[in-house]
């Protein structure tokens, strides 16, 4: 970390004999291009191919053992792909032939658990970054993106002291301050408690976007990633599922474990007759299914709709079981006609029903999706 932290600088493009300098951020484009990394015979990457473009934000998302960390160490230059190839800005980094060390990438790296230096205050933690400048430049410099984090009063204090929060704006401005061309960051809100979080995803995006680092940023909250991501590359089993917006991971999810990630789901299973699956639903399209696929069917909890004193009128008899208050929204459990268990119904508070409420349920367009229950796809 120091070693990279270090050298966060712009020295490469410097002219022979010139002073390096803080490198006014190049935006950098980031390309892997079938890169593996396997550790003991089991691939923790099997074949990444992903364009990040100058600027961008994207989110790697993902459960626990799926190589989001993996893949950022292998942009960073901490560990070397065992095959592929890693491009910064059209330039190999990494690849059969040729091996850029991470403090020669200008990478700036940001930890889960921040890894402040505990023996160095705010500030020296803060300049450590920039320690290829003048010493006075430096200290100007991370007094005035202190100042940026609103921490400028804590210069003087160690990490010990900060609470969480705090811990993890120095560690943003220390990663920032050498305007790294690509910023990698490492769950770097997990350990913050849900209202600071959104406070330090909005204050970082806005750091990112001034400084227009390109950006990957790992996390496994799929909200987090469609709040900070302006794409979201999803991984699984070391491969990219599906990458993309938000809009479109939601509304068109490759697989059922995409859909399942972005959406709260009822899920059943159906078999395909002639392209289609019957369900007590209604019909719905499964295409490029042959008949005799069982398929899981799902329906999103935001996408069923209830009407009370519905009788004779559109939709599926049914009846509020339980309610769930859960914030900012309410869940219901609805017994529906045909179905052997109860539907998952979710509702702005507002429209909670009581239990016992007779209902009729029917399907908004576009909330039915249909997989292969075999291959998810
Ligand atoms: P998490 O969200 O839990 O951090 P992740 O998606 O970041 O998970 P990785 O840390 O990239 O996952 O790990 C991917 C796989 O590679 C896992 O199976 C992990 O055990 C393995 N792995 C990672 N680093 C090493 C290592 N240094 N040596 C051996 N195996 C490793």
């Amino acid at each position: 970390l120091k070693q990279i932290l270090g050298t966060g600088i712009d020295t490469q493009s410097a002219e022979p004999g010139m002073k390096a300098r803080a490198a006014a951020t190049f935006a950098a484009r980031v390309q892997l291009e079938g890169v593996t990394k396997v550790y003991d015979g089991a691939g923790a990457l099997n074949g990444v191919d992903l364009d990040v473009k100058s600027g961008e934000i994207v989110c790697l998302l993902g459960p626990s053992g799926c190589g989001k960390t993996t893949l950022l160490r292998v942009v960073s230059g901490i560990e070397r792909p065992s095959s592929g190839r890693v491009l910064i800005n059209e330039r190999e980094v990494a690849g059969p032939n040729r091996f850029v060390p991470p403090e020669s990438r200008g990478v700036g790296l940001m930890f889960q658990d921040f890894a402040l230096f505990p023996h160095l205050t705010v500030l020296n933690n803060v300049a450590f970054g920039l320690k290829a400048l003048p010493q006075a430049d430096s200290l100007k410099a991370a007094r005035a993106i202190l100042d940026r984090v609103g921490l400028l009063d804590m210069a003087s204090s160690y990490p010990s002291v900060l609470s969480g929060g705090q811990q993890q704006r120095v560690a943003l401005a220390r990663a920032i301050l050498p305007r790294p061309a690509v910023m990698l960051m490492d769950e770097p809100f997990s350990g913050l408690d849900v209202q600071l979080r959104e406070a330090m995803q909005e204050e970082t995006l806005a750091l990112l976007r001034e400084t227009r680092a390109t950006s990957l940023i790992v996390t496994h909250n799929p909200e987090e990633a469609m709040r900070m991501g302006d794409r979201i590359v999803v991984l699984r089993r070391g491969r990219v599922a599906q990458a993309g917006k938000a809009e479109e991971l939601y509304h068109a999810p490759a697989d059922l474990f995409v859909a399942r990630l972005f959406s709260e789901i009822n899920e059943f299973p159906a078999r395909v007759r002639g392209g289609v699956v019957e369900t007590p639903a209604g019909v719905f399209p499964a295409p490029g299914m042959e008949d005799g696929t069982q398929a899981v069917v799902c329906l999103r909890e935001r996408g069923l709709n209830l009407t009370v004193n519905g009788n004779g009128g559109p939709g599926l008899p049914g009846r509020v079981l339980g309610v769930k208050f859960l914030g900012d929204s309410t869940r219901m459990d609805v017994a529906v006609a045909g179905f052997e268990r109860p539907l998952k119904v979710r509702v702005d508070q507002q429209d909670a029903l009581a239990r016992g409420t007779e209902v009729k349920v029917g399907t908004a367009p576009g909330s039915v999706l249909v997989f292969a229950a075999e291959t998810g796809t």
